[in-house]
């Protein structure tokens, strides 16, 4: 018998929440930091001064020793250093515990040790981290004892952003702003905010922590850059929602236990398509605390993962001709005062101001469809967009059957006058209730889905924060309301203005709804044949943020200077090319130290065997059939890794930038595949006892 437990006792134990603010800060003080909150007003020192006493005294009785400034620097990953918070020993010798208002809201790690592009040299190495107000401050317990974590900004001394969190709370901004201005138009003037909500559901491989610790490729990339098919994949879809082993159910128990601690609503989890992978979906929350909590998601499934044994890959494709993981971003626009802009209501065709919301969405989409396929490259990614797996490189919305056909009345007569509707499911068992079905059924080969009350992104990488893709929904959105809501503000007719402009964009960006398989060949076609863009690879998707279009685009809303555009540029084919030569030099050294030599010992024995039969007087055509396979094999793996070594330096000589980044693409990842192909055959004739790492099979089937 399990002992009772409820969650609602431990969720958010370790969140300075609103409820915890509203317990310990003099009303004066909370209603202050609220102003700021809410509105966006700048936050008094005063006020700072007081809420960092009460959240210092609040941390220390949690058991916190140290506090931290949380960012997310270009790196991809959080960064944090640990102060704590004991002062120099007074004259007695004893100390205080002590936490400022400045050290609150204001630190300053080194900058430049951090992914600047270019804005920083290391001589102007001042950047700051601001606290972010809007996503609260958490205790976290690891080995490293109990730390009082601060979300912050991180920007340079001449204020340029250096992270992912400033660009996503100016593009907060922006449709806020946008979004009360549309709203505004329809008579509404209630409403004070809007803000996008986020859901994003993880995906991720858990494999077994010792045979983790084998694979050189896991350690030092993340992926596996060798292995043979096993004899079992994912043909019998027998993992998807399957029964969830023992092992991982009980890292699932104390994954959930930990992020409700955390104030994370951790809601749904399962076994996903693969073998070993499973899926974690918290509910939706505001942009920025999304952001946040799904960072401390992947740091939590890692951190579990070793306690139980286990090891959390994030990679979006640590395993070849196996599904990938990815995260889907679900995302809508919701005022403070619980309105869903994308809620179409039961007859969409006579909610006038969705339909708006809708064109701008579809004009957004297809204008900017560039951006938004950049917005989910990262070097892990390009192994699913366009490559061996879905989804397709190329953007297209699906809006299923019911909005389909009310945008298709718009556009042949200018008005709707129905809407479809689901009807009953039958099942045709009398015991088994009917019960209305959906509008739309599902369609889980669009890159962007809309899902009934909110658009499914499903492009973003595993391993990606999700950021980036939702600074540029934002900015997108923002401008596609900006740019109706300057025609419609003038208009004498308001009534006919609007028909006619959802009219007009539902015509001009038709090209981007795409309800059919997005999987399939002809799609590919028929995508070109609208000219809808196909960007295959990160290095083809990183030029489209400084294009005169996403520079207008980000300038217009301050979300992105010019410049800032131009030094995350520079940062991201920097960070490619060292992506793909750290998984270059890993190929290099397994290949080198225990390929090689695993497949030498093999042909010796096999000689050696071949030499003790013909010695007994007996034929041994069997082995040597298999030492000439295997010999010749070991001859193409020298000359392929021959190959890599060079190109290799080739590319490690070139200086940063595109340059390089395409020849690491194009040459190196070419010649990491032709070191593959023969290493993966001799697996498959190597003894096992003798190959020098544990299999697909190994990796995928014991967890
Ligand atoms: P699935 O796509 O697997 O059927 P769900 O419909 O349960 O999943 O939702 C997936 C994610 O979408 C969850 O994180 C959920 O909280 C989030 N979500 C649901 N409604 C909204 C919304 N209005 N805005 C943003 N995210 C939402
Ligand atoms: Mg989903």
């Amino acid at each position: 018998m399990s002992e009772y437990f409820n969650v609602a006792d431990i969720f958010g134990e370790n969140v300075f929440s609103d409820k915890v603010m509203q317990e310990r800060l003099p009303k004066k003080i909370y209603k202050a930091l609220h102003k700021t909150i809410d509105e966006g007003k700048e936050l008094d020192p005063m006020v700072a001064e007081v809420v960092a006493e009460a959240m210092k005294q609040w941390a220390i009785e949690k058991g916190a020793t140290h506090y931290t400034h949380w960012f997310q620097p270009l790196t991809g990953v959080t960064a944090e250093k640990h102060d704590s918070f004991i002062t120099a020993p007074r004259a007695d010798g004893t100390i205080l515990m002590e936490f400022s208002g400045k050290e609150l809201i204001k630190g300053e790690p080194d900058a430049s040790s951090f992914p600047s592009g270019g804005l920083r040299a290391t001589f102007e190495a001042r950047g700051y981290t601001a606290w972010d107000c809007t996503s609260p401050a958490f205790v976290r317990e690891d080995a490293a004892g109990a730390i009082l974590c601060i979300p912050t900004a991180f920007c340079s001394y001449t204020g340029e952003s250096l992270d992912l969190k400033t660009p996503l709370l100016r593009s907060m901004q922006a449709i806020n702003t946008q979004a009360l201005r549309l709203l505004k138009l329809f008579g509404n003037t209630t409403s004070k905010k809007v803000t996008p909500s986020v859901g994003p559901e993880q995906e991720y491989f858990l494999v077994d922590a010792e045979m983790f610790e084998e694979r050189k490729d896991l350690i030092y990339t993340g992926r596996t850059l060798f292995g043979a098919m096993p004899p079992k994949g994912q043909e019998l879809d027998d993992h998807y929602f399957g029964t969830i082993r023992q092992r991982v159910a009980a890292f699932m128990k104390q994954v959930n236990e930990e992020l409700w601690k955390l104030g994370v609503t951790a809601k749904t989890q399962h076994n996903e398509v693969a073998p070993a992978q499973h899926e974690l979906a918290p509910i939706y929350a505001e942009a920025n605390v999304a952001v946040d909590h799904n960072q401390i998601v992947m740091q939590t499934l890692k951190r579990v993962a070793c306690q139980h044994g286990l090891k959390c890959l994030l990679h979006e494709k640590p395993f070849a001709g196996v599904n990938g993981s990815g995260k889907h971003n679900n995302w809508s626009i919701t005022t403070d005062d619980g309105i869903n802009l994308l809620d179409p209501g039961k007859t969409p065709h006579e909610n006038v101001q969705f339909l708006l919301v809708l064109a701008c969405i579809l004009k957004a989409v297809d204008t900017h469809a560039d951006l938004l396929r950049e917005s989910a490259a990262d070097p892990g990614n390009d192994h699913r967009l366009g490559a061996n797996e879905a989804p397709p490189a190329i953007i297209s919305i699906f809006l299923g059957e019911q909005l389909e056909d009310v945008v298709a009345q718009l556009i042949s007569t200018g008005t709707a006058t129905s809407s479809k509707t689901g009807g009953v499911l039958q099942t045709g068992v009398r015991t088994l209730p009917d019960f209305a079905k959906d509008a739309t059924d599902r369609n889980r080969t669009s890159p962007f889905a809309f899902t009934g009350n909110k658009f499914e992104f499903r492009m973003v990488g595993s391993r990606d924060s999700i950021a980036s893709p939702n600074i540029v929904l934002n900015a997108i959105v923002a401008e596609a309301f900006c740019e109706a809501c300057d025609e419609l503000e003038g208009a004498e007719n308001f009534e006919e203005a609007v028909h006619d402009l959802i009219k007009k964009y539902l015509t001009e960006h038709q090209r981007i709804v795409f309800n059919g398989n997005g999987y399939s060949d002809e799609w590919v076609a028929e995508a070109e044949r609208r000219g809808l863009p196909n960007i295959h690879s990160m290095v083809d998707a990183i030029p489209t943020l400084v294009t005169e279009k996403a520079i207008k685009l980000f300038g217009k809303f301050g979300i992105f200077t010019k410049a800032e555009l131009e030094s995350r540029v520079e940062i991201k084919y920097e960070n490619y090319a060292k992506a793909i030569n750290i998984e270059a030099r890993t190929m290099i050294d397994m290949a080198s130290k225990q390929i090689i030599p695993a497949v030498i010992k093999y042909t010796k024995d096999l000689a050696d065997t071949i030499i003790a039969v013909k010695q007994a007087g007996v034929d041994a055509p069997v082995q040597t059939e298999l030492l000439a396979e295997s010999s010749d094999l070991l001859s193409d793996t020298k000359v392929a890794l021959a190959k890599l070594i060079e190109v290799t330096d080739t590319a490690a000589a070139m200086g940063e930038g595109r340059e390089q980044a395409v020849y690491y693409h194009d040459v190196v990842m070419a010649a990491m595949s032709e070191l593959r192909a023969p290493v993966d055959k001799l697996e498959m004739i190597v003894d096992k006892a003798v190959w020098p790492m544990p299999s697909y099979g190994d990796l995928l089937f014991e967890v």
